[in-house]
């Protein structure tokens, strides 16, 4: 998208400190249909998507199905279709699972979890973008130190403007708000899964232990890739050479 930084940055000084009903009406103002939002139904996606229903129910919410999503996952997310009537799409990606498993092996996610990523999250989430040039997404500064420096806007790797209206929040306040207003959630975070993605790659977590100590549990990977792009560029040649064939 063309954009104008010096816009994004006055943008920037208007968004902060403002409360999440104020950032999604200003989004409104600014991007109108070019908005779009993902979700995996993690807790504070649940509580961005309770504002967002009221305030922005037109805009498009994408589920990436990775086809190894937990079975409550799957539940909380027609629960919230059919309950919120929300504009849910899942996408997934275009690839079989036998192409994959030709093109970066069975089990990939033992054996090279980037590659597995890139093709079941990061492709069809590309393919959005595609269509829609800013993206509303529920990310934390307190969920890890990789998104610790996360601000209300900002423009990616991709040349994408990222909107994170939740990005000052924290674990307890977000605690608070869900239960305070009696929301749903995935029942797999009282037993111990504050971060829940994909079913070889989530694991409970120690009291007292970071939100995303679960994901990739013994490997150095902290993110998918979806919103870390330097991890895309440091990577791209070897996906370049793992090309699924789409003649099948
Ligand atoms: S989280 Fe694991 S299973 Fe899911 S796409 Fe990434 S590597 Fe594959």
């Amino acid at each position: 998208m063309n954009y104008d930084l010096k816009k994004i940055v006055e943008l920037r000084k208007e968004l902060q400190g403002k409360s999440i009903p104020d950032i999604l009406l200003i989004a409104k103002r600014e991007f109108g249909d070019d908005l779009a939002m993902t979700t995996s139904f993690g807790y504070t996606g649940i509580v961005l998507m309770s504002f967002v229903k009221d305030i922005l129910p037109e805009v498009p919410i994408y589920f990436i199905d990775t086809r190894f999503h937990f079975e409550e996952t799957l539940k909380l997310a027609e629960k919230i279709k059919k309950e919120w009537k929300l504009n849910i799409i899942y996408i997934s990606t275009r690839y079989t699972e036998q192409q994959l498993e030709e093109a970066i092996g069975k089990e990939a996610y033992k054996t090279n979890p980037d590659l597995c990523c890139h093709y079941r999250k990061v492709e069809p989430l590309l393919r959005v973008l595609k269509t829609k040039n800013v993206w509303i997404s529920s990310i934390r500064r307190d969920q890890s130190i990789t998104r610790a420096e996360i601000d209300v806007i900002e423009v990616d790797g991709r040349g994408t403007i990222k909107i994170n209206p939740m990005y000052n929040w924290t674990k307890d306040q977000t605690w608070l708000y869900i239960k305070k207003y009696d929301l749903p959630y995935n029942p797999l975070h009282d037993q111990y899964y504050p971060s829940i993605g994909c079913v070889p790659c989530t694991a409970p977590v120690d009291k007292g232990g970071d939100e995303r100590d679960g994901r990739w549990r013994g490997m150095q990977k902290l993110e998918c890739g979806i919103h870390l792009y330097d991890d895309e560029v440091k990577n791209s040649k070897e996906k370049e050479k793992c090309q699924p064939s789409e003649k099948k």
